[in-house]
């Protein structure tokens, strides 16, 4: 990539736009270097990459992010196979052979400069959606949402949203991440709505017509016990109380929501439900759930996930299997056992392939990208949600992250 094709940043806030991220200029400086290096020397060869999982803190890892790489490759040479956004893998696979998520092909010097962009936009939406994979086990059945985007640079609060929505979110409060899902974004009210009108007026007002579902945000005076029953007496067919309980004021809030549970309940409103928000993680997610909490608000421990490390090398050099010590040379493909999960990673040559069961094992790779073009139109956000549900539903991991909480 030579300097002179960049142009200057116009942004006012200190963002990449697309275009900067297109014409690589968003690549660490090194890559620049090395196709320098090569053009001096008259190399013109094409090699695979491979993206693998290098270290993650995950009990599983739940694929993100890749539909904004094809989009980055897209009019390059190259083809890109990977595995569908969605689905859940482990680093290695039951032989302990890393599992690549994604293999590209084509000339160096196409797409080198890329591999900054093409790591960055998969490790961090794979982190995202794996944490938010991992509230979807902790919710159970019960809806929970994505509020966390206030956390982050607004830039990037629609990846963030479209992320933990494919991780198995219900619905995601911004108004541009739910757009570029296709669906209406979730909110119920600020403090301030209650502060500047008092709750009373602010329930009546924010709750009327027949939008659905009703909530009504309980504690910014009262006690939560009591606000809950006076808000379900105010407030006609109210769907939810939401307890946005801070931490500094919290105590133990379990025992808060079956207080409240209790107090509805007895008072004759066991049709309204409890929505709890404020610093949720899986962990709280279980525990309130088993206390009466039907409904969740999740923000900044799923927009800050930890990102997957995934590294991208070499694995092939032309059609010479060659890789750098500590990684498996030569084309592969991801298959999985369709009834017992397990994944197997097979060099392309290999045949047939059958796991230990007995069962015909499935391609997991999927051909994206062949010389540049898209080849599918490519799955929308609600598709590739409806996949990570059934992987998650087919997991054993499931049990596991319960057992572990
Ligand atoms: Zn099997």
């Amino acid at each position: 990539m030579k300097s002179e094709t960049l142009r200057n940043s116009n942004s006012i806030f200190n963002i990449a736009e697309a275009e900067d991220i297109k014409s690589g200029r968003t690549a660490d400086v090194y890559f620049e270097n090395a196709l320098k290096t090569l053009e001096e020397y008259g190399f013109d060869g094409s090699v695979t990459m491979e993206v693998t999982v290098s270290g993650s803190t995950y009990p599983w890892i739940l694929i993100s992010g890749i539909q904004e790489v094809i989009h980055l490759l897209e009019g390059r040479r190259v083809n890109v196979e990977a595995v569908p956004e969605g689905t859940i893998i482990e680093a290695r696979d039951i032989e302990g052979v890393p599992v690549p998520v994604m293999t590209i092909t084509g000339k160096y010097r196409d797409f080198a400069i890329f591999e900054t962009a093409i790591l960055g936009f998969i490790c961090q939406s794979t982190g995202i959606s794996t944490y938010s994979s991992m509230v979807r086990v902790a919710a159970g059945d019960l809806p929970f949402f994505s509020f966390g985007i206030r956390r982050m640079h607004p830039a990037i609060s629609p990846m963030i949203d479209r992320a933990t929505y494919i991780g198995g979110a219900d619905g995601v409060s911004g108004i541009m991440g739910a757009e570029i899902i296709g669906i209406e974004p979730t909110g119920t009210m600020p403090h301030a709505v209650s502060i500047i009108l008092g709750d009373d007026n602010a329930w009546k007002l924010g709750l009327s017509g027949n939008k659905r579902p009703k909530v009504a945000l309980i504690d910014t005076f009262e006690d939560e016990k009591f606000a809950a029953v006076h808000a379900a007496r105010i407030v006609k067919d109210l769907d939810f109380v939401r307890l946005d309980t801070p931490s500094s004021r919290r105590g133990d809030f379990s025992n808060i929501v079956r207080e409240v549970r209790w107090e509805l309940d007895i008072n004759g409103f066991r049709n309204v439900k409890i929505m709890v928000s404020g610093g949720l993680d899986h962990n709280s997610v279980l525990k309130l759930r088993k206390a009466g909490a039907a409904a969740f608000g999740v923000g900044t421990s799923i927009a800050s996930a930890k990102p997957v490390d995934f590294a991208m090398d070499i694995v092939e050099m032309d059609t010479r299997s060659l890789s750098k010590r500590g990684k498996f040379s030569g084309r592969k493909k991801v298959y999985r056992c369709p009834k017992c999960r397990n994944i197997y990673v097979k060099h392309n040559s290999d045949s047939p392939l059958i796991c230990a069961c007995g069962t015909e094992l499935e391609c997991l790779s999927t051909s994206m990208l062949v010389e540049g073009k898209i080849l599918n139109i490519y799955p929308n956000p609600k598709d590739i949600r409806d996949r990570t549900l059934v992987e998650i539903h087919s997991r054993p991991q499931r049990l596991r992250l319960e057992q572990e909480l």
